[in-house]
C-alpha cells in the first residue's frame, strides 16, 4: 500500500518542493497550509506526479486545528507515515528590543507550538500504528546564535529539543523524529525577507563559503531521504543544509 505523509507548510518554498519530490516516490500527501492558493497549487503539482493528494487549510498555531488536520488525513488514507513538520514565518529583522510582545507571541504560537502541537497529535497516530519517522524544520538559526532574529532562533532551538527529546522518549516504540538545519534558501519567506532588508542578503551570501542561497528542491532531497527508510538507522539527527554556513562560525 502506498505511504502517506503530512507536510505542513506545504503551499511554498520548502513544503511545497518536498511534496512534488515525496509524490515521485510514490508517497500520497496531505498538504497542511494557511494559504489556500499555496495549498491547492501544490496538491494540483503532487497530482500531476501520479500520486492522491489532499488540501488541508489549518493554521498550525492553533491545537484544535492540528488535531483536525491529523483525523482528516487518516480518515482520507487511513495513516500517517512521515510527517513533514514545516511551517513557520521568519522575523521582523528588528533587534530584540526592537520588536514587540504580539510579535515575539506571533512567532513563538506558529514555530514552536506549531510543531509542538503537530508532534504531539501525528506521534500518537503513528505510534498506534508501530511507528513512523518526522523531520522537524529548524534553521542556522536553531544551531547558532544571529543578530535580528532572536525570537526566531530561540524557537527553532527549541525545535531540536523537540527532535531529540523525542527521541529519548520513543525510538524504542518505531518512532525516527530528525531535524534540518537550512541556512538561508531561495524561497518565497526568504526572497521577501531579503526584499525589506536588502543589506542582509550582502551579508547573507557573502557569509556563506559556497556563496549562494540554496535552494527548496536540495532541501526537499534531504527530507526525503530522512523521512522514508532510506535513513531507518538516522535518529535524533540535527542535518545542516547551508553550504557551509554554520561550520565556519
Ligand atoms: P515559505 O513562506 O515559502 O513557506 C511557508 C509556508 O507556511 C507558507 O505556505 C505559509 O502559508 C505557511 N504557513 C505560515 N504560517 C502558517 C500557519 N500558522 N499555519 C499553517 N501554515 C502556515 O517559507 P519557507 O522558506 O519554505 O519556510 C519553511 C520553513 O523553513 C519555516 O519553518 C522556516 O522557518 C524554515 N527555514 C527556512 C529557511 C529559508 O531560508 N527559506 C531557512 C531555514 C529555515
Amino acid at each position: 500500500m502506498s505511504k502517506v505523509a503530512i507536510i505542513t507548510g506545504g503551499g511554498s518554498g520548502l513544503g511545497q518542493a518536498t511534496a512534488i519530490r515525496m509524490a515521485q516516490e510514490g508517497i500520497n500527501i496531505a498538504v497542511v497550509d494557511v494559504s489556500d492558493k499555496g495549498g491547492n497549487e501544490t496538491v494540483e503539482r503532487v497530482k500531476a506526479v501520479g500520486v492522491d493528494a489532499i488540501f488541508i487549510k489549518a493554521d498550525v498555531s492553533k491545537a484544535e486545528e492540528v488535531k483536525s488536520y491529523v483525523d482528516k488525513t487518516v480518515e482520507h488514507f487511513g495513516s500517517i507515515d512521515y510527517f513533514f513538520n514545516n511551517a513557520g514565518i521568519s522575523g521582523s529583522g528588528k533587534f530584540y528590543l526592537d520588536t514587540t510582545i504580539d510579535e515575539i507571541n506571533q512567532i513563538v504560537d506558529i514555530n514552536l507550538l506549531g510543531a509542538l502541537y503537530g508532534v504531539r497529535y501525528v506521534a500518537e497516530v503513528m505510534l498506534k500504528n508501530g511507528g513512523g519517522s518526522i523531520v522537524n524544520t529548524a534553521s542556522s538559526a536553531g544551531v547558532i546564535g544571529q543578530d535580528s532574529v532572536v525570537t526566531y532562533s530561540a524557537t527553532k532551538h527549541g525545535i531540536i529539543g523537540l527532535t531529540r527529546s523525542m527521541v529519548a522518549e520513543y525510538a524504542k516504540d518505531g518512532l525516527r523524529v530528525n531535524a534540518i538545519a537550512p541556512g538561508p534558501t531561495e524561497t518565497p519567506m526568504v526572497r521577501a525577507f531579503y526584499e525589506a532588508n536588502p543589506e542582509m542578503k550582502e551579508n547573507a551570501t557573502g557569509g556563506i563559503p559556497q556563496k549562494r542561497l540554496g535552494t527548496p528542491e536540495e532541501v526537499a532531497e534531504l527530507v526525503t531521504f530522512l523521512l522514508t527508510s532510506k535513513a531507518e538507522y538516522i535518529n535524533g539527527e540535527v542535518i545542516r543544509i547551508d553550504g557551509g554556513f554554520t561550520s565556519t562560525k
